[in-house]
């Protein structure tokens, strides 16, 4: 992904994410990057993948 993502004032409507110790989490379950990145390829489960966006508050 070129650059980090923004942080946007009004929640990304297509994504729920529960990781509320990001710095793009709101509250509500919303996530407010522009665009985010999963990872990672070759998963085999759900487990397997995960937000490669998430920032350390
Ligand atoms: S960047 Fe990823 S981990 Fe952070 S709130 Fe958005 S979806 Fe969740």
């Amino acid at each position: 992904m070129t650059g980090r993502a923004k942080k946007m004032s009004q929640p990304n409507s297509g994504i729920k994410c529960v990781v509320n110790t990001c710095h793009y989490y709101g509250s509500g379950d919303h996530c407010h990057a522009d665009k985010i990145e999963v990872q990672s390829p070759n998963a085999k489960s759900t487990e397997m993948t995960d937000c490669a966006t998430f920032l350390p508050e």
